[in-house]
This record gives structure tokens, sequence and C-alpha cells, in this order.
């Protein structure tokens, strides 16, 4: 059996206990060691079979994941933040799909949520913004045509681009182009939850010029929107006068 499992975003205690249990147990760890805390690893069995990703293929991972099923064992892929976003599990999954081996996936806490609450914010805003765009300016890796961040700011919703952080003067410019005003507030996180974390607030503006002067290149989340800004409305769900299924409100 695999199990892809997510890591969370960097602080050792924020895998989930299922993924710690699982680790525990393991047989073979391949983890995305670009990323991932190498203290997550402390928890493996004398005898864990345990391999860095980072500098192995498609053909290689699987390959391994394959060998351990054959001998009996478990084998854990452990990947950064949730592997659903950004984790290239599909074609992992594909593969193993196609050689009839069962695979499960355990979630895990992406560094979406760890920079959320690196900025002690809400993403999602009433009468800021109701919608997140998680996305990724065109690297290495293209963009489906529309996709660009260019045409995904003219939203103006609360936008957080992974993958992005060594590109941030094209950010800027895309983000400024498909119509946040320059002073929209935003954020550099870099490394949530690690030790060494790092939030620089600035705004839309000045991203690139941040970036360059804080010497941030990766391993950084860019967000950006009125959420990080003063104004918002109350909800509705704890306004006293508003029933819900749950609350009867207090005035008529
Ligand atoms: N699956 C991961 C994302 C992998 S893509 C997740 O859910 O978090 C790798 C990118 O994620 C990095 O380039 C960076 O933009 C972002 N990232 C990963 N960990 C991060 C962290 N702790 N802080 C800020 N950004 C992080």
């Amino acid at each position: 059996m695999i199990f892809f499992v997510g890591a969370g975003s960097g602080a050792p205690d924020l895998i989930t206990v299922r993924g710690q249990n699982l680790l525990k147990k393991a047989d073979r760890i391949i983890y995305a060691g670009s990323l991932v805390n190498p203290q997550l690893l402390e928890v493996a069995k004398p005898g864990c079979v345990i391999q860095d990703s980072a500098s192995m293929t498609l053909e290689q991972v699987v390959s391994s994941m394959l060998e351990c099923e054959r001998e009996g064992g478990l084998c854990v892929r452990l990947h950064t933040g949730d592997p659903s976003i950004y984790g290239a599990i599909r074609e992992q999954m594909d593969c193993l799909e196609q050689a009839g081996v069962e695979y499960e996936i355990v979630p895990g806490v992406s560094s979406l949520c760890g920079a959320a609450a690196a900025l002690r914010a809400e993403y999602t805003l009433p009468g800021v913004s109701q919608a997140v765009i998680i996305s990724r300016m065109a690297g290495r890796t293209p963009v489906p045509q529309g996709q660009e961040v260019k045409n995904l700011a003219k939203h103006g919703a609360t936008m957080v681009l992974f993958l992005s952080a060594g590109l941030l003067r094209q950010t800027q410019a895309e983000l400024l182009e498909g119509g946040y005003a320059p002073d929209t507030p935003a954020a550099i996180v870099y490394k949530a939850t690690w030790p060494d974390e790092q939030v620089f607030r600035c705004t839309v503006g000045t991203l690139a010029q941040t970036a360059e002067k804080n010497h941030i290149s990766k391993t950084a989340l860019i967000t950006v929107g009125g959420f990080l800004g003063k104004s918002y409305e109350r909800s509705k769900l704890y306004d006293p006068a508003f029933t819900t299924g749950y609350r009867k409100g207090t005035e008529i």
C-alpha cells in the first residue's frame, strides 16, 4: 500500500496525526527534500528506507514505490503542504493504477493555510472577497491560455500565488495590468510556519522592490487583496439579528 501524505507547510508538528502514524510504520519514505522539513523523518523506525525525491525522476520514484510494494512494505510518499496543490501526484497515481497498486491520500496543511496563519488573516472577508484564487506565474511550466495572472487579476479577489517569488517584476506588472490598484495591500510570506518564517507586508506596487530588498526569491507565497486591509463587513453568521438553523435572531 502506498500513502501520499501531506507533510504540512513546515513546522514538524503540523503534520496530521494520521500522517505521523504512517511515518512511524513506514518501511520506505520518499520525501520531497526541497521543501519537507527533515525533522519529520525522525519518527521513522530503524531500518526504514528513506529517499529524497529531489534528485529522482517520476520513473525512479514510481519504481521505488513498486519495489517497496513487492517486498510487502508500507510506503509513504511525503509531499510538502497538501499534496493536491502543485504536488505532481496525479502522474504518480496514474502509474500506480496502471500497475494495479492500491494507494490512499492523507491531506496536509497547505502553505496556503500556513501563510494565512502567519499573516493572522482571513482570506474570505464579507464585503471584501468571497473567492480565493490560487495560481502561479507562468515559468518553465506554462499556464493554460486565459489563466494568466493578468486575467485572473480582473476579479479583484483574494489571490495567492505559488511558485512565483522569483518572478516578482513580471508578477507585479501582470497584477497591475489586470486591474489591482498599485496601493492594493499585498504580502510576501517566506517559509510560513518554519522557524525562520518572515512576513513582508507591502502593496501590489511595491511587491518586486520588497522581495529584492529582503532577498526573497523562493519558498514564499505572494498574497494580494483587500483582505489584508482594514475594512470589511461583519459576518451574518454571528450577527445577533440573523436567524440560522442553529440560532434564532433577536431583532425582528
Ligand atoms: N503542496 C504545497 C505547494 C508545493 S509548490 C503546499 O500545499 O503548500 C511549492 C511552492 O509552494 C513554493 O514555491 C512556494 O511558493 C510555496 N511554499 C511551500 N511551502 C511554503 C512555506 N512554508 N511558506 C511559503 N511558501 C511555501
